[in-house]
């Protein structure tokens, strides 16, 4: 028996592509399974994508890339952040699509010896990858003389946003002015790519207009809303975790909890302590902020998250050790999900699901 289980639902995870297949069905679409699939476990969420017809998957860097060849993937990839010596030439022998985001580093890309499929990345506001607006004119000239060259094949043309998660916000209309000047202008060079995108998940459930050839779906796949302005009918949460108690003890008023003593029983109640902390992704500062639900109701976290376990108060809800506990899940049981984790420690959900490691065993269900 395990302390603490992360369980994935397969089904969930395929509903909601199909969700944001329905808001965007002229677009190809992208899954976005960086970081371990935002934490839910790469292999099983790769998998499940292809199944439900998913043309591309995303990840950020190379190494993300490479690994999902390893676990026998075929289709299109595309990476988009990498440093310099990265593996062009090792990348393109996998069929794999890279993000060319400076012109030093499509002359990096074009040293590879081999010709390459290439995204132009262009930097229209995020100010953090991609060519700023000042480069775009090196940039097209050096990318269509690559081309030229057979050096590279420019396939896509793409840009991300900076305030998706907030759909009145202008510089999304901003964002979406330059991109167009941007593809207006690689066309004068003579780069007109078949994959011009730039929505996430906020964008092309709120921004019809961004959706273009194809869109990049990564936190509504797995059932979380973007931002709670932005809430995208259909979705459920993909991933539960649960705990089984370690042990139930009763402390008196005027007993202080955990280290640091920062909450202290005004009357007597009944501890549980759940065998998880931030050593697996539970981040401290859920301390005194985050329930989770057990026995049928909800109970709160009391004092600070350890490394490995912390404490919540039962009052007098009968438990005992080896009840499980669900820190978040879909919601339909009355557990609270990632996004209410989220709120409770101000933050995002992406951060909150992302960040799970460390000791859980995952169980899978749905696979096909
Ligand atoms: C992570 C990422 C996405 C997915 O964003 P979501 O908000 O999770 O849908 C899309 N594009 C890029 C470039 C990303 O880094």
């Amino acid at each position: 028996m395990n302390n603490a289980e992360l369980i994935l639902d397969l089904d969930a995870y395929r509903q909601n592509l199909v969700v944001m297949r329905e808001l965007a069905p002229n677009s190809q679409q992208m899954a976005i399974v960086k970081a371990n699939a935002y934490g839910h476990g790469v292999a099983p969420c790769a998998r499940a994508a292809r199944e439900i017809g998913a043309e591309w998957l995303g990840v950020a860097t190379p190494h993300e890339a490479f690994a999902l060849r390893a676990l026998g993937d075929t289709g299109p990839i595309l990476c988009w952040l990498a440093t310099p010596g990265a593996p062009f030439r090792e990348l393109a022998e996998a069929n794999i699509d890279v993000t060319a985001s400076s012109s030093a580093q499509l002359q990096e890309i074009m040293a590879a010896d081999i010709q390459v499929r290439v995204h132009l990345k262009v930097d229209t506001g995020l100010n953090r990858n991609g060519a700023p607006e000042s480069e775009w004119v090196d940039f097209f000239e050096r990318a269509a003389i690559a081309q030229n060259h057979g050096k590279i094949h420019v396939v896509g043309l793409w840009t991300h946003f900076a305030n998706a998660d907030e759909p009145n916000h202008p510089a999304n209309d901003l964002q979406e002015q330059r991109f167009d000047q941007a593809v207006a202008m690689a066309a004068e060079y003579g780069i007109s790519p078949e994959w011009c995108h730039l929505a996430n998940s906020a964008a092309a459930a709120t921004r019809p207009s961004a959706q273009r050839d194809l869109v990049r779906i990564g936190i509504a796949s797995y059932g979380i809303n973007p931002d709670p302005q932005v809430k995208i009918d259909g979705l459920v949460p993909s991933l539960t975790a649960r705990a089984a108690l370690a042990r139930v003890k009763s402390i008196q008023p005027g007993d202080s909890v955990s280290y640091g003593w920062r909450w202290t029983a005004t009357e007597p109640t009944t501890l549980g302590l759940v065998p998880v902390g931030y050593g697996d992704g539970i981040p401290r500062a859920a301390s005194n902020r985050a329930e989770v639900r057990i026995s049928g109701t909800r109970a709160p976290i009391r004092g600070t998250v350890c490394m490995d376990q912390f404490m919540i108060d039962l009052g007098d809800v009968p438990a005992k050790a080896g009840d499980w506990v669900t820190l978040f899940g879909s919601g339909e049981s009355g557990e609270p999900t990632a996004e209410d984790w989220a709120q409770a420690l101000d933050t995002i959900g992406y951060e909150i699901v992302t960040r799970l490691s460390g000791r859980w065993t995952r169980a899978v269900r749905g696979e096909r």
